[in-house]
């Protein structure tokens, strides 16, 4: 019966969307990403560009003239919060330094006043909805019983680097009992030992990426509530839960956990995106190891899984087609020479290929582009011994640290940061060594930290923030609806 509401609420929710789109044309863009990824940054440099009149000349519409200007408009829905776009740019620009990240879901409404090719004028409202991946990663629960999520996390926690970081976890696991009666404190300790496991995993040595539920690392404002309170037991899958025991109690909590988190997530955000781009800290998987980049791999076919869901609803069929494109994209490509940006795509079209034929995938466009929203570093051919090495020029943020040396935030480096493999299939196989390991007599700045970069000027003398490529993500997300 549930199901049948579900269904209700989403056509009525559909039905209204479709009205309102018709009237005023909508494009709902969900930008999301797990932690870290860059999606407050991407946000930022988006919509500065848009407002401000950022250097795009991939951007069809935008190149050629066509839009008149961009402008922020009041946020539409009541019960979202706003993304705090001004504070973040102050921090950007301003203050050079990175905004703080996204820990919960907000929204920004962006109207973009454009001349169709025909020469007639229109406007474009494009809903922003930023989201934590985390939650994302949470919608396969839907179909699952507590005793499949239990099996299946219990599994995963017995391979690879992941046992040691779930010993504690485990040996507290080996201490309960799941039919014994159902208490409190044995279910506090557990839940927290299982978190503690699952941001262990998150720790940037391990990158990965595969961790549901979503909310024990990004909690939004449910932290601390029972909902956010179990976890995995060792139970068979087919079993059933004696009334009363601990066990019955996990379950009734996984399951609160789908209706009062997973559930309205999908029907009041999730199911209304019609474009989505998702951001990839691919770097940070590369560096960490082939264990962390198959776990992205998994990660990106479980993301893939969820566009399916949302476009197998009966009412994304009947009304219009949801989420229609889909983009990945790998951030932070300003760690790289230019010579590398081709092999990170590379490397990402590689990781969701394979996810999107496991998937049997084939409704959306998808591609996938190597970017950085916020270019912080130039490039230099930089002499190395008798080598003129491929380099990037970054200031490295104050209280960095590499090779003993702290960085006071004003100094410029020059730093060479390896190429990537020109066949993806070494980083897989973990032939490769991670990225500055290629030049042992460098710094290794891996986990260094540049500060954002100064504005440029632009040929109208603009003050605009530099980039990579953020214009063919335009390009891709929203240049059809411009034309
Ligand atoms: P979120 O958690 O997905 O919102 O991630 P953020 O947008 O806050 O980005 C996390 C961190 O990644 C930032 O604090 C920056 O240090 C770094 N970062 C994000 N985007 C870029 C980029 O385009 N270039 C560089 N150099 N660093 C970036």
């Amino acid at each position: 019966f549930s199901d049948i509401v579900e269904e209700a609420r989403l056509s009525a929710q559909a039905l209204l969307d479709y009205g309102e789109s018709f009237f005023n044309p909508t494009v709902r863009l969900g930008v999301t990403g797990l932690s870290r990824a860059g999606k407050t940054v991407f946000i930022t440099a988006l919509i500065h560009g848009l407002t401000r009149g950022g250097r795009f000349p991939v951007f069809e519409p935008y190149a050629t003239g066509r839009i008149a200007g961009a402008r922020l408009a009041p946020q539409p829905d009541d019960a979202v919060p706003r993304f705090a776009y001004e504070t973040h740019v102050r921090t950007l620009i301003e203050e050079r330094r990175w905004p703080n990240s996204t820990v919960d879901i907000s929204e920004l409404r962006l109207v973009i006043d454009y001349q169709r090719q025909n020469g007639a004028d229109r406007t474009l409202t494009i809903d922003i909805v930023d989201y934590p991946g985390e939650w994302l990663l949470d919608l396969p629960l839907l179909n699952r019983s507590f005793e499949q999520w239990s099996a299946e996390s219990l599994a995963l926690s017995r391979e690879g680097p992941r046992v040691k970081l779930a010993a504690p976890w485990h040996e507290h696991l080996a201490t309960l009992s799941a039919e014994s009666r159902e208490d409190e404190q044995a279910t506090l300790a557990a839940a927290k030992l299982f978190t503690d496991y699952l941001r262990a995993c998150r720790d940037e040595r391990f990158a990965m990426s595969l961790l549901p539920p979503g909310r024990f690392l990004m909690p939004g404002n449910l932290a601390g509530s029972p909902a956010l309170t179990f976890a995995p037991l060792d139970v068979p899958i087919d079993g059933a839960a004696p009334d009363g025991s601990l066990w019955a109690m996990m379950r009734r909590r996984y399951e609160a956990y789908k209706d009062v988190v997973v559930r309205p997530f999908f029907r009041d955000h999730f199911a209304r995106l019609d474009r989505q781009i998702v951001l990839v800290d691919a770097l940070a998987a590369f560096n960490a190891g082939p264990e962390a980049l198959h776990d992205l791999e998994a990660a990106l076919a479980g993301i893939l899984d969820c566009f399916r869901i949302g476009r197998s609803t009966i009412l994304s069929s009947l009304f219009r087609p949801r989420i229609d494109r889909i983009l990945f994209a790998a951030t932070k490509a300003d760690h790289l020479h230019h010579s590398s940006h081709d092999r990170l795509e590379a490397v990402l079209r590689r990781a969701v290929a394979k996810a999107a034929d496991r998937a049997e995938y084939a409704g959306a466009a998808i591609d996938v582009v190597a970017l950085a929203a916020v270019r912080a570093t130039r490039e230099a051919m930089v002499a190395r011994g008798r080598e003129k090495l491929p380099s990037i020029l970054g200031t490295p943020a104050p209280g960095e640290t590499a090779n003993g040396d702290t960085f006071d935030g004003e100094t410029e480096v020059a730093t060479f940061p390896g190429d990537l493999p020109a066949d993806p299939e070494e980083l897989f196989k973990g032939g490769f060594r991670g990225l500055s390991s290629t030049a042992s007599e460098q710094a290794d700045f891996r986990f260094l930290r540049f500060r954002p970069p100064l504005l440029e000027h632009t040929a109208k003398d603009e003050p605009a923030l530099p980039h990579i490529r953020l214009d063919r993500a335009l390009q891709f997300l929203i240049g059809d609806r411009l034309q």
